[in-house]
């Protein structure tokens, strides 16, 4: 069981399941979102997700049409994104979690957007774009 919550605590999540991937995505879109580098996602069965609290401070945005950014609205930690055509599926914003988890299956997409004054040298296999 995974569990996590947003920076005020007004939204907790559970999460029935493990962590099987791990991407770190450096586009740009995703450098903004979350005011950092780059963002760690993981793919989650969204039957399996559960929001234990804060449902009604949930907002979204969307920077492109079709996927919605899911963010506390409080204070403004990013949880998840979705796809409108892929409604099983969330993609978790990893830094919400609070439960310790291994992964070994990371990996970095859009690559090729990183941030100049980031120096990425882990041996984690590394895409220009998304996993072909
Ligand atoms: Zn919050
Ligand atoms: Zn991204």
């Amino acid at each position: 069981m995974i569990e996590g919550s947003c920076l005020c605590g007004g939204v907790r999540y559970e999460y029935e399941g493990e962590i099987e991937e791990i991407s770190i995505c450096h586009c740009s879109q995703c450098r903004k979102a979350q005011g950092s580098a780059f963002a760690p996602v993981s793919p989650l069965d969204a039957d399996r997700f559960r929001l234990l609290a804060g449902a009604e401070l949930l907002k979204e945005y969307r920077a492109s049409p079709g996927k919605a950014r899911v963010f506390c609205g409080n204070c403004g930690s990013p949880i998840y994104s979705a796809l409108d055509s892929v409604p099983g599926l969330k993609r978790l914003r990893l830094g919400t979690v609070d439960t310790d988890f291994v992964c070994d299956n990371v990996f970095h997409i859009f690559h090729a957007s990183k941030a100049s004054w980031l120096d990425c040298n882990d041996s984690h296999p590394r895409y220009d774009e998304r996993k072909p």
